[in-house]
């Protein structure tokens, strides 16, 4: 079965043109230093890097969270480190969703002891009323209700990332 529609397309694509703008006129002048956040962000950020009207460069960092499918349990692995160096650099952290921000707080952390110039986030999608730990993105596409979420690049075991809309499935009991 398709995942009941959310967040349309359209409504999508009218998100991050706006996402483009605001980031574009609120970061320090520079390149920006883009890091799309594996798996889940990928879809995002090629769609948030072509609306945003800077010099960037592009770099990714894999992460693996510890937990069930659905639900983390604040562990945090980082499965693929940068590329490049981001000393000095103002750098854009691009996630796919801030739901408990464990996982956010663990790399903004971890990002901060390589000195960069500046730290922005850009999350697609946010669970306000999940946080664990005070942690908030710069830049929000969408506050979602407390929903597990699929599509644009979110996956549930692996599928449906290629969906073009976020839409909300079932979860299937343990
Ligand atoms: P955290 O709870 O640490 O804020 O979320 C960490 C990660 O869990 C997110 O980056 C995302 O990969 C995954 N996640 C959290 N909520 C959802 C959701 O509703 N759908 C999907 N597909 N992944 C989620």
């Amino acid at each position: 079965m398709l995942p009941h529609p959310l967040i349309s397309a359209e409504d999508i694509a009218a998100r991050v043109a706006a996402l483009g703008g605001e980031i574009a006129t609120a970061l320090p002048p520079g390149p920006v230093h883009v890091v799309a956040v594996l798996r889940g962000a990928f879809v995002f950020a090629a769609d948030l890097i072509r609306a945003l009207p800077r010099e960037i460069r592009c770099d990714f960092l894999a992460v693996r969270s510890y937990g069930s499918a659905t639900e983390t349990s604040g562990g945090v692995e980082i499965t693929h480190d940068l590329a490049l160096p981001i000393a000095g650099q103002h750098v854009l952290l691009v996630e796919d969703i801030v739901d408990t921000g464990l996982t956010l707080r663990h790399l903004l952390d971890r990002l901060a002891t390589r000195q960069p110039a500046s730290l922005h986030v850009c999350a697609l999608l946010n669970k306000t009323s999940r946080r664990q730990t005070k942690v908030s993105a710069d830049f929000v596409g969408f506050e979602i209700p407390d929903r597990f979420v699929v599509g644009y690049g979110l996956d549930h075991d692996q599928r449906y990332r290629n969906l073009p809309y976020v839409g909300t499935v079932e979860e299937t009991p343990p």
